[in-house]
């Protein structure tokens, strides 16, 4: 059995704990991941301190040119990559397959914009002084990455900040940290300096707390649970650092009775079942429009009892949940959605294919009262709530704390366009349920989240503006 270890100032670290890692599939142990706790943090901070000067010091040509062999190897390694994050998150091999091209996509595109990144000069109001604008990096990085998406959520953070020259620590999921440790090895043989990336591995909550607090740590970005993001952003606040985040959601999708109704059952499916609907912005509460409502929920049945659950290694399209956690989370919204009157299409428990199998879901007749529609389900659940007028369906869509992604499907354009001003959330899919690329600013409203990843947005992120005024006499 392989033991994993942490990556600090160049060198792999190793400490007297040790955690298990499982496939979710069969909850075999796939290795043990050392955990290096608040020592080990402290000591990557302190590489990455160190290692800043140089980095950031250099020009943004360097930094693009190694990112960018970073790129290439983690694309020549694409089906190690796929097997790993399948056999530690549980996606279908396919899945990661996607996830190897979209998160390295992130480490392409922050390669090339950062060689764009500029300041301004203005014209002044007086004639003898010169005023203008330079954009340097934030300093040392701690970013914080969940199990749903082991590559992705690492490249979407780690590459965003190292091309603007920033250094990192970065603390993957305990659930599934051998992706990153391979991204890191990969790093170092693409020519990424001792101390620029660090990756430290152990109890969340202890490494968790050196990450927030260190005061040689200049921005946080974290994606995971609302709950430890505000957590971050309390502790993240002693020290006044700058935080992004990208939290929970509660995703509506809408099918409007002039959609194409083929086109939603896919877009649905897409945004759903992908990862067994274990991402932030997977459609968690279904609106129809009550003429279409039959016609709908039959194509949706039928294409839903189409797909496969299985080991993601064995081409399926759904896989296992993460932990029985998840799986008790269903259970208890679907039993208390049946306790307040909705009626059970199909699915409702776990699979004959194992423990950690869940069967695709579909509950109707579901309202605001019920768990299902007020909490993120993050799984095959889909609860699906009947509505008459558009108005009251803004009203449903808006009533969550929530704001990260929605999606609705209509062929009108006034319907289109109103709809579309009127989500109170900052992702918006139309007659689509794919909209991730590394073009989009990804990122919510309200408690889904602050700031924007991905697109130019991205790169602000770790980047301060500096005033200059310069009196020429
Ligand atoms: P999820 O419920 O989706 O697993 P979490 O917010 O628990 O989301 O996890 C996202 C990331 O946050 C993971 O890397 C996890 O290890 C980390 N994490 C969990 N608890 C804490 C904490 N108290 N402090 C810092 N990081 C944490």
């Amino acid at each position: 059995m392989k033991d994993y270890h942490s990556l600090i100032a160049g060198n792999w670290v190793k400490s007297s704990k040790k955690l298990p890692i499982e496939n979710p599939a069969n909850q075999k142990i796939i290795g043990y991941l050392y955990d290096v706790g608040s020592q080990g943090a402290k000591k990557a901070i302190e590489a990455a301190h160190n290692a800043f000067p140089n980095w950031s010091g250099n020009t943004a040509k360097y930094r693009s040119d190694i990112l960018k062999k970073w790129y290439s190897l983690i694309k020549k390694n694409k089906k190690e990559i796929s097997k790993i994050i399948t056999l530690e998150s549980g996606k279908p091999l396919k899945e990661s397959e996607a996830e190897v091209e979209y998160g390295a996509s992130f480490i392409e595109w922050f390669a090339e914009q950062s060689l764009r990144v500029s300041g301004e000069i203005f014209n002044s109001p007086d004639i003898k002084k010169k005023m203008m604008t330079i954009k340097q990096p934030i300093g040392v990085v701690s970013a914080i990455t969940p199990w749903n998406f082991p590559l992705a959520m690492v490249t979407r953070k780690t590459s965003a900040a190292m091309a603007c020259g920033c250094t990192v620590v970065l603390k993957p999921s305990e659930l599934t940290p051998i992706t990153s440790i391979k991204l890191a090895e990969l790093a170092l043989k693409a020519g990424v300096p001792p101390g620029v990336l660090n990756v430290v591995n152990g109890n969340p909550k202890i490494i968790g707390k050196s990450l927030s607090t260190h005061p040689l740590v200049k921005k946080i970005t974290f994606t995971g649970s609302t709950l430890v993001g505000k957590l971050l952003m309390r502790n993240a606040s002693n020290t006044v650092k700058s935080v992004s985040l990208e939290l929970g959601g509660n995703a509506p999708f809408v099918v409007f009775d002039d959609s194409n109704l083929e086109n939603a059952v896919n877009g649905l499916i897409d945004s759903k079942f992908r990862n067994a609907g274990q991402t932030c912005i997977s459609a968690n509460r279904v609106f129809v429009q009550e003429s279409v409502e039959k016609k709908f929920l039959d194509l949706l049945v039928n294409k839903i009892e189409s797909l496969k659950i299985g080991d993601g290694m064995k081409n399926s399209d759904i896989g296992p949940l993460i932990n029985t956690k998840a799986i008790l989370k269903l259970k208890s919204h679907i039993k208390d959605a049946l306790k307040k009157g909705a009626n059970l299409l199909c699915g409702g428990s776990v699979s004959t294919v194992g423990e950690l199998f869940f069967q695709p879901t579909i509950l109707s007749n579901v309202t605001s009262k019920m768990m299902a529609f007020n909490n993120e389900n993050f799984g095959p659940l889909v609860p699906i709530i009947t509505f008459k007028k558009d108005e009251s369906l803004i009203k449903m869509c808006n009533d969550t704390s929530y704001g990260l992604a929605a999606y609705f499907y209509s062929q009108n354009s006034k319907r289109i366009w109103n709809i579309s001003e009127k989500l109170e959330f900052g992702m918006v899919g139309v007659n689509t349920g794919k909209i991730s690329t590394y073009l989009n600013p990804f990122g919510g409203f309200k408690e889904s989240g602050i700031g924007r990843e991905g697109s130019t947005d991205g790169l602000e992120a770790f980047l301060e503006k500096k005033y200059i005024s310069w009196d020429q006499n």
